[in-house]
């Protein structure tokens, strides 16, 4: 596995590939666990060449919101990326990607980026659509892994590589989960003992408007409102799977999101509208 800190050598990397099949590509901002490992090894054992990226990239955080504080582990993270038979991993600095300052030029999320998270984080989905966008060019990969659990970002992404004809495949790739159904998040280790069991009340009420699926969108609102007790819920939404308008029935998507103390956490689950 090779490790390299510019983009001039990411791109020298990815041209000396020894590979005639498919490239795979997972962007992460570090700090990995069995999450992002799901998301190693989908790549892995789809493509014959894995490229993997850690930034953390400061266009998608906010002026309150937390980057001093977001976890670092490099070295750990490096191990993680070899143990799942990653071939390049991309780890620049912010000087390195962005050596004159924030950049000109970004990509606009359109409405859909101020909806959701991008109510509470308004300039979050620019931030990072323009990063992938960046990642994708000097990567060049066939297929690109990202996880349901920023399930808004999914969709982001896959209109972005629609509308702006980027030629790579989006894999979605399912929420990995603690045994108690919590969402793993790198967020989860700000949490205290009290705090995580409060944030079991995230799973419980999505799972709840699973149960009511038959029963239409009113009967899984209200099912999983009644779970989100003890939180302070910044949105509970029911979405087509595109985050359009919920359909009367069939496929939909549940959304929540919810301040526990000082931690933000969001969680997402399909949810099947109507009597099947
Ligand atoms: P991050 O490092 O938080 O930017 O996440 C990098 C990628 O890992 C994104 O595509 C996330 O959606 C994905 N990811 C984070 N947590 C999970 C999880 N619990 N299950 C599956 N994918 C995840």
């Amino acid at each position: 596995m090779r490790v390299v800190r510019t983009r001039q050598e990411l791109i020298q990397a990815r041209a000396g590939l020894p590979v005639a099949g498919p490239v795979g590509f997972v962007p992460t901002m570090g700090a990995l666990h069995a999450g992002h490992r799901a998301l190693l090894e989908s790549a892995s054992a789809d493509c014959d060449a894995v490229l993997v990226s850690i930034f953390v990239n400061p266009l998608q955080f906010g002026p309150n919101e937390d980057i001093d504080r977001y976890p670092r582990a490099l070295d750990e993270d490096l191990a993680a990326c070899r143990a799942a038979g990653s071939t390049v991993v991309f780890a620049p600095s912010v000087a390195e990607m962005y050596p004159t300052g924030p950049p000109r030029t970004a990509v606009d999320p359109g409405p859909l980026g101020a909806e959701l998270e991008g109510q509470v984080r308004p300039e979050h989905f620019r931030g990072v659509l323009t990063i992938v966008a960046r990642l994708l060019q000097l990567a060049r990969p066939d297929a690109a892994y990202f996880g349901e659990k920023d399930y808004q970002q999914l969709v982001l992404i896959r209109q972005m590589v629609d509308e702006l004809d980027m030629g790579v495949r989006i894999i979605g790739c399912p929420t990995v989960r603690e045994p108690g159904g919590l969402a793993l998040s790198s967020r989860n280790r700000y949490l205290s003992a009290p705090e995580r069991e409060r944030a079991g009340s995230l799973i419980r009420a999505l799972r709840a408007g699973v149960a009511a699926g038959p029963g239409g969108a009113e009967a899984v609102l209200n099912a999983a409102r009644g779970c989100l007790t003890d939180l302070e819920v910044d949105y509970l939404t029911l979405r087509a799977p595109d985050l359009g308008p919920a359909p009367e029935r069939g496929p939909a998507r549940l959304l929540v999101a919810a301040r526990v103390g000082t931690t933000r956490l969001i969680d997402n689950i399909p949810v099947l509208l109507g009597e099947a």
